[in-house]
């Protein structure tokens, strides 16, 4: 379908136009009427499927019909996300998209200095991306009202109640009108959402443009199971090979992320680490690296990378599987984004198995283990995992104290 036919104002089909989109996904074909008839909508949608768009243009459309008749500048629109990536990532689109209007946007996430964020809600804006926890401090500090919100949106619902966050946002609805348009993006939709929804959504029109909980179809996915031992000396060989030039690699822990990068840089592939204990210059200095072409390969942990949008990402290769079955969705969606192909490797030592397990359970459908030549695990130290099972049982337990184990990041 053609963005004309969505009841989208000239401006607005010129930006898209500019960005280079010819038809509107299927997210944006069901969630843009829905939206523009002031309806709430709970819309499980992967990553990469162009689900800002879908509720990015037409907020801006009921923006652009209200602006004559309210006045002053306030915000109106306020956009919700799980880490400063994701706003960042959400800011742009906004600023993309409206850049043929008179509509004013601002961003605010922790991690940086609070003033310039301050100063660009003086200026006015009607469309805020923030962070939980730096919203709050605005709030509280008396920089930001939020009594004009007519629109609420929660992109990666699922993530920020991952992340412990349903404190600040209890505290963050007690401050908003209560009639109000609400809009909940999820990767996942599992009970927890159903949950929030019921509390959040009125009558919420569903939206689902793929079956629950699938990876992304064009996303070709591999498993080599491999000695942990072995596995950097793998990434290295995989890379250098096949001569990949943009590799985006998942581990569980930020040591072993600095770690894993340090030792490619010394296999002579250029790689930095993006995780949540690099300050924000950082990590903004890695990703734009990665995404010139400056770095080959970028470890990251979850949480960090969670919102990169890297159109031509190719290839994914998860270091170690996620204890989260749901993070491998979210992390092999980083490549195949917008219809483009992608391949995502996974290295699976023998005592991960269990998470290849959950792993299947939450996709559905069986991963295919294979062996590299060259690589084939030592099938001696496979007995004794096997053995081990106390070993495995441990991890299993800590997996479940990590997923209890809310942390915050603002
Ligand atoms: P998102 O799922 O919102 O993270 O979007 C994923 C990527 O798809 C981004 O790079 C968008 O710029 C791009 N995109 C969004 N809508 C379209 C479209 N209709 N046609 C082509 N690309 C799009």
């Amino acid at each position: 379908m053609n963005f004309s036919n969505l009841a989208l104002s000239k401006a607005l089909v010129t930006a898209v136009k500019a960005a280079g989109y010819e038809q509107a996904t299927p997210i944006q074909q069901q969630a843009i009427p829905a939206i523009l008839a002031g309806k709430d909508i709970m819309a499980g949608a992967q990553t990469g499927t162009g689900k800002t768009a879908a509720f990015a243009l037409p907020l801006l459309e009921l923006l652009t019909q209200q602006a004559q008749a309210t006045q002053p500048k306030a915000v109106r629109v306020l956009v919700l996300t799980p880490t400063r990536e994701l706003a960042q990532q959400v800011y742009k689109s906004f600023v993309r998209y409206a850049e043929n209007t008179e509509i004013n946007i601002a961003v605010a996430y922790g991690g940086v200095s609070i003033n310039p964020q301050v100063s660009a809600l003086n200026k006015g804006a009607e469309v805020l991306i923030a962070t939980p926890g730096r919203l709050l401090d605005l709030v509280i500090s008396g920089s930001l009202a939020l009594t004009q919100v007519q629109h609420l949106v929660f992109d990666e619902a699922d993530r920020m109640l991952d992340m412990g966050f349903k404190d600040e946002i209890d505290r963050i609805l007690n401050r908003l009108p209560l009639k109000r348009q609400t809009l909940l993006f999820s990767a996942t939709l599992d009970d927890a959402i159903f949950k929030l929804s019921k509390t959040l959504l009125t009558e919420p029109e569903l939206i689902e443009v793929s079956e629950r909980n699938t990876a992304a179809t064009q996303v070709e996915q591999i498993v080599y199971t491999v000695d942990s031992d072995r596995k950097r000396e793998l990434t290295s060989h995989l890379i250098g090979a096949k001569n990949w030039r943009q590799v985006l690699i998942f581990t569980r822990t930020k040591i072993g992320a600095d770690a894993l990068a340090k030792e490619m840089c010394k296999d002579g592939i250029k790689t930095q680490s993006i995780h949540g204990d690099k300050s924000q210059g950082a990590r903004e200095k890695a990703l734009a690296d990665f995404k010139a072409g400056n770095v080959r390969a970028l470890v990251a942990t979850d949480v960090a990378a969670r919102g990169i949008d890297i159109v031509d990402l190719q290839y994914v290769i998860n270091y170690e599987l996620p204890y989260i079955a749901e993070d491998y969705i979210h992390r092999i969606g980083r490549s195949g984004r917008a219809g483009k192909a992608g391949l995502a490797i996974s290295l699976m030592s023998p005592d991960e198995e269990w998470l290849l397990t959950a792993i299947e359970k939450v996709l559905d459908t069986r991963l295919l283990q294979q062996w590299l030549p060259g690589y084939e695990p030592d099938l001696t130290k496979t007995t004794d995992n096997k053995k081990n099972r106390r070993g495995g049982s441990k991890k299993h337990a800590r997996a479940q104290a990590l997923s209890g184990n809310k942390k915050k990041r603002r």
